[in-house]
């Protein structure tokens, strides 16, 4: 194949993924005596953070993604290819692709991150993550799937499995996703599938570590818990899931949640691309920059937002993978490439940490700002929809968010909750649906209670 890009007398700027890092790198190089080549295995941008609501039908996926194109309609030194990037060769200042070779004068990988699991196998193949659109579509299907074969079981056992919801990770997705799957339970599900007793339905979060949003202020954390407490989510603080097999999320040897709904939210690693020297490539898969984003040994190859892996003096395991990082670096990066072509030191990138936030569920979000600055509750919430409207890539997209948002504030309800796309897990070796209830009935694990089961849902 070829990729058939235009032969420019300027010289040629790659850059490998259109996320937030590499989208405002683009737009940052538009007057830039460069030619901008962008490549993505997806023709859009994809607005991570709110992925979360579209797999609980809050949002439409076509409000939190944006066309690539049309986001550079204009833009003259721009070129796109979606295409798959499978390596790179600095030997020959090459890119390797689905779509076919490009050459390239200066590199810039900018391909995010994917899911961590830690090398536990078992949850890799059965459990659901939360990482791209299709993930998100797949969770929204799989939830309302099981609900619909919850009213279809006699089996109370099987009944409970399928309702109860396990989210593994108490960071930021994790607690979102659990508080707005607390919502819908308490909101939405109960005029959809009234022959169910929801009381049933019990929402569980795992955390390995003592707190849940481990990065955030104290303050923070506790009210993160209160607020999930409140809300009737079971936070399970110190405890790591370690297994997920027929249905049954393990998080001792003996001890497991029955749950065919499995989301992990524990972690990412650095989508990193083959090619580069292995000593450049850290143990979580992110790729080591120094203060300018080049990657170590490689004059023209940089990397920015969550594959790069740039250590300050008081971020000694690197900086956070969060979007502004992404953004910045992207600034800062055009600002570095236009004076490298003048022949002049780049300068080095300082982050300026605006400040972080979480929204758990209406009118309950916490914030923390530079100066130890911590606020909550409707006010944090309010700050939450406004950010996360205005950033927000296209105009259409933030209309029909804040409409989707302010239908959803006003009845209580929410909107999207379609099964256009059923999800099938290729792998499960969940043998639920096969197994009858008079098999299960004689099979002890089957039957076993469980201690977190027992636990009374407040909401
Ligand atoms: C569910 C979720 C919620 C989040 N919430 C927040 C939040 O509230 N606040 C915050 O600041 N951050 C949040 N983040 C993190 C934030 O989204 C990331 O830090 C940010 O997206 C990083 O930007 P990036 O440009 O490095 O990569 P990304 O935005 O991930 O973009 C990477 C791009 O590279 C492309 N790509 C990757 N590999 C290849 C390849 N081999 N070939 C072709 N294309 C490739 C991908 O398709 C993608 O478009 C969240 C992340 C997730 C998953």
């Amino acid at each position: 194949m070829d990729t058939n890009l235009p032969v420019s007398a300027q010289p040629r700027v790659v850059i490998i993924g259109c996320g937030f890092g590499g989208l405002r790198l683009a737009k940052a190089l538009r007057k830039a005596p460069v030619q901008v080549v962008v490549l993505d295995r997806n023709n859009y941008h994809n607005f991570q953070p709110l992925l979360y609501q579209v797999a609980t039908g809050a949002l439409e996926a076509d409000s939190i993604a944006y066309p690539i194109r049309k986001i550079f309609a204009g833009q003259e030194n721009f070129f796109y290819r979606m295409a798959d990037v499978q390596r790179v060769d600095p030997a020959s200042n090459t890119v390797i692709t689905s779509v076919g070779d490009v050459h390239y004068d200066y590199l810039v990988l900018a391909t995010g991150s994917l899911t961590n699991f830690f090398g536990l196998e078992t949850i890799e193949r059965n459990a659901m993550q939360i990482k791209s659109i299709p993930n998100a579509l797949n969770l929204r299907s799989f939830i309302f799937q099981n609900f619909e074969k919850a009213l279809l079981t006699s089996d109370p056992a099987a009944r409970q499995a399928l309702l109860n919801i396990v989210v593994v990770g108490g960071g930021p997705t994790g607690v979102e996703i659990s508080g707005s799957l607390a919502e819908m339970r308490k909101h939405v599900l109960p005029k959809d599938y009234p022959e169910l007793d929801l009381r049933a339905m019990q929402i569980f979060l795992v955390e390995a570590g003592p707190a849940l949003l481990g990065p955030m202020s104290p303050a923070s954390q506790a009210d993160a818990k209160r607020y999930m407490d409140e809300l009737g989510v079971l936070v399970r603080l110190n405890t790591s899931i370690k297994r997920y097999e027929e249905g049954k999320a393990y998080f001792s040897e003996t001890e497991f949640i029955p749950t065919d709904n499995l989301v992990w939210a524990a972690g990412v690693n650095g989508a990193e691309v083959p090619g580069l020297p292995a000593e450049t490539v850290t143990r979580n898969k992110r790729i080591t920059v120094n203060s300018w984003n080049q990657v170590q040994g490689q004059p023209n190859i940089f990397a920015i937002g969550d594959v790069a892996n740039m250590v300050t003096d008081d971020m000694p395991k690197g900086l956070p993978m969060l979007a502004p990082v992404a953004q910045q670096q992207a600034d800062h990066l055009a600002d570095n490439l236009r004076r490298l072509m003048r022949g002049e030191t780049p300068q080095a990138f300082v982050y300026n940490n605006k400040g972080s936030m979480a929204i758990v569920s209406r009118n309950k979000a916490v914030v923390d700002l530079p100066k130890n600055i911590h606020f909550r509750g409707f006010f944090g919430w309010l700050t939450w929809l406004f950010v996360h409207l205005m950033t927000l890539v296209g105009f259409r997209n933030k209309v029909v968010a804040l409409v989707d948002w302010a239908f959803s504030y006003f009845s209580s309800d929410q909107a999207l909750r379609l099964i256009i796309r059923p999800f099938h897990r290729h792998d499960v070796k969940d043998d639920r649906g096969k197994k009858s209830a008079e098999h299960r009935a004689a099979t002890p694990e089957y039957n076993a209670t469980p201690p977190a089961i027992q636990t009374p849902v407040n909401s």
